[in-house]
């Protein structure tokens, strides 16, 4: 809520079928990687709160963007929202990758002037074999963004705890430079 100053609005936006949903379960606790309880706030929002860097943070965890039920709107909903974004592509899915940049370039224009916290997320980095996108390009494509850049395996359960962490160093440095 608006009143919570260690309460940090995290949106998941990305192509259809990059692992959103997976890191969104993993972020919940269904594999109970991640220390504390989760509360689950309806069906494509979570909140939990962790410890950073020994600070509790409190992070409402929205998976809302492939939600067509709800129309377009949500979209425009997901871009106002966030206190901060995980732009998450598949490195098995060069399409992905592109979109990934679009969506970053919607956000800027969306969210004009605000220096919103993103990490660029590149999923599945377990299939090894059907990489389509390198951890180079991947990075290089972070510093274009001017974002943090990191990759993640839902499957296997790599790097998803240092994402989650990762945003909440994210806006804690936005926070405490002001
Ligand atoms: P979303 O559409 O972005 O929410 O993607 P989902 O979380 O539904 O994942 C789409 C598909 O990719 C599912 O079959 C997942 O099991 C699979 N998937 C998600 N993350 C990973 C990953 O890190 N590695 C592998 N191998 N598969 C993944
Ligand atoms: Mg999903």
């Amino acid at each position: 809520s608006e009143s919570c100053s260690n309460c940090y609005r995290v949106v998941l936006i990305g192509e259809h079928g990059v692992g959103k949903s997976s890191l969104a379960n993993i972020f919940a606790g269904v594999h109970d990687s991640i220390d504390s309880d989760c509360e689950v706030l309806g069906e494509d929002t979570y909140e939990r709160t962790l410890m950073v860097d020994g600070e509790g943070a409190t992070i409402i965890l929205i998976d809302m963007w492939d939600n067509k039920r709800e129309g377009e709107w949500i979209r425009d909903h997901c871009m106002q929202v966030g206190d901060a974004y995980l732009i998450v592509y598949s490195i098995t899915d060069r399409a992905s990758f592109e979109k990934a940049s679009e969506l970053r370039i919607q956000l800027r224009r969306a969210r004009q002037k605000e220096d919103i916290p993103i990490i660029l997320v590149g999923n599945k980095s377990d299939l090894v074999r059907c990489r389509e996108v390198s951890v180079a390009e991947g990075r290089a494509c972070a510093v274009v963004f001017d974002c943090k850049f990191i990759e993640t395996s839902a499957a296997v359960q790599h790097n998803v705890k240092e994402l989650f962490e990762g945003i909440v160093r994210q806006v804690r440095l936005r926070r405490d430079s002001k």
